[in-house]
């Protein structure tokens, strides 16, 4: 029986092998798209939503489009999305960025001051002998700092601007609280040199889709060299890869499918939710640890958009910092999750809208609350901090990653409690093999890179990654 099957899954090509990837985000598309390439055949995506882009969600909005999820290309050199688009002429270099450091009493610090944090910021790193997490790590090295900042000698500034570099970490990680954040977040990640937010001249990320498919993006609907291969409103329920034969599908809708090699790119998010009900037989051991140690945090935007431009010309954003007392009576009020607001920006060549960010635990309530709700916060914001008064705004657009069940969040981190369990990323991306060492069931897609995680890039590097393992397997068999 054994050999029968071996031999019926050697007699598979590039040309008749059925390969079926879950999830039409970046690595689902990167993984598509590179297998076309490689010379194989038969290669269908299944989406649960009604769209493709996952974590790239370019949505139209003010005058033209804003980003819900993916905004900028973090780097150039070793970075896969730069490469692949650097002799388009499609990305803009960030400009001249002055973010204003605002106390919750209207005051505004200082050039000088407000030059000490950001310096703090950009130099700021983990030792690889850290012990601890990253919060341990950060406040130990920012007093150090601090203490030897004259400049400083208001100890209140100091510890408003430190919740406000946390919170700005977690934002940039992914993290509830810089405490539960593991230093190997910092010494896995390999950052990409050159300007790390390089903007899709009003394009939206959705232009580096439409160069993986080569289709045309001002064509909703144009899935380019993947057209008839991209089958939408597709959830998939169970993938049974129990024997060592073919692999069945069955879709949210009762459709069965079949395959022999199945690309899994759903998010951490989902597979923390779903892995028990969604893998037939159950995943190994390490695999299940690793969904459980590694997070999957929550991070949301705001966009507002106003008729007139509603800060001064030179204030390109602000950063909020709570005084103490502010701090206390915010916590015991209806809009206790402003807290966890970073501040405000405006948007690259859209003067007329700011973009805000919300992180954790808050970002996950007001998922819950109504835009009204949402929105009426947000004007006590502007009010609490700034001394001119901010319009209302004549629209405003919000993204909710944590309560859309093809998602349940924005981006993946490593936590302390991933240490704990000594498990990581690599656990999480190695494929299901057959006795033989044939791929049947892959893994990619952001939580999944080792070193590009949380970012484009490294989803699609997965996505490659996974076409390649194909394609070494079937290298050399004959075409026919
Ligand atoms: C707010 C926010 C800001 C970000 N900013 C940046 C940035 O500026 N730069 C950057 O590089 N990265 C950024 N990122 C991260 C980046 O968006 C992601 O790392 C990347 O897009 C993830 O791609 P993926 O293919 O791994 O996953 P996804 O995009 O999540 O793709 C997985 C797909 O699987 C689908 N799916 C889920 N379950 C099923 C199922 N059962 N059946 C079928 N389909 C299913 C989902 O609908 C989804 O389309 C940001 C993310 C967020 C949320």
């Amino acid at each position: 029986m054994s050999t029968c099957v071996e031999e019926t899954a050697f007699s598979k090509t590039k040309e008749t092998t059925r390969i079926v990837i879950i999830g039409a985000g970046a690595s689902g598309i990167a993984a598509a798209t590179k297998l076309l390439e490689q010379g194989f055949k038969n290669v269908q995506l299944f989406e649960a939503e009604d769209r493709i882009g996952g974590r790239i969600n370019t949505v139209t909005f003010g005058n033209s489009f804003v980003d819900l999820g993916a905004q900028w290309c973090h780097g150039e050199e070793g970075n896969v999305v730069y490469e692949k688009v650097k002799d388009l002429d499609v990305l803009d270099r960030p400009g001249e960025y002055t973010i204003y450091f605002v106390r919750s009493n209207k005051e505004i610090l200082s050039n000088e001051q407000t030059n000490v944090f950001k310096e703090f910021m950009g130099k700021f790193d983990v030792n690889p002998d850290c012990e601890g997490s990253v919060g341990d790590a950060l406040t130990e090295s920012y007093w150090k700092e601090m203490n030897t900042q004259s400049i400083l000698n208001d100890k209140s500034i100091i510890k408003e601007a430190l919740d406000f570099l946390k919170r700005r970490i977690c934002s940039e990680n992914a993290c509830d609280s810089v405490s539960e954040l593991s230093p190997r977040n910092y010494l896995n990640f390999q950052e990409s040199g050159g300007d790390q937010n390089l903007s899709w001249r009003q394009k939206g990320y959705k232009k580096f889709l439409s160069v993986l498919l080569k289709s045309n993006e001002d064509q909703p609907g144009d899935h380019g060299i993947l057209k008839g291969k991209v089958h939408l409103n597709r959830r998939i329920a169970e993938i049974n890869w129990s024997g060592n034969g073919e692999i069945t599908l069955r879709c949210w809708n009762g459709q069965i499918f079949s395959a022999d090699h199945v690309i899994c790119t759903v998010s951490l998010g989902v597979l923390k939710e779903k892995h028990p009900k969604l893998f037939v037989p159950a995943l190994p051991a390490d695999k299940v640890s690793s969904i459980k140690g590694l997070k999957l945090g929550t991070v949301n935007k705001f966009f507002l958009e106003f008729e007139v431009q509603p800060l001064p010309e030179k204030m390109m954003g602000i950063a909020c910092l709570w005084l103490e007392e502010d701090l206390k009576e915010l916590r015991g009020s209806k809009f206790f999750w402003l807290e966890s607001i970073c501040g405000f920006h405006r948007v690259d060549r859209q003067p007329l809208l700011l973009e805000g960010w919300i992180i954790g635990a808050h970002a996950r309530y007001i998922e819950t609350l109504s835009e009204e709700k949402v929105l009426e916060g947000l004007l006590w914001l502007f009010r609490k901090f700034l001394s001119f008064s901010v319009p209302y705004p004549k629209s405003f657009l919000r993204s909710q990653w944590h309560s859309n069940p093809n998602f349940r969040g924005s981006y993946s981190c490593y936590p302390t409690y991933a240490d704990e369990l000594r498990t990581g990323r690599t656990d999480l991306g190695s494929p299901l093999v057959d006795v033989s060492g044939r791929p049947r069931v892959q893994f990619a897609g952001e939580a999944k890179s080792r070193t590009h995680f949380s970012t484009v890039h490294g989803a699609t590097e997965t996505g490659w990654r996974e076409a390649d393992r194909l394609n070494e397997f079937y290298k050399g068999r004959a075409e026919n």
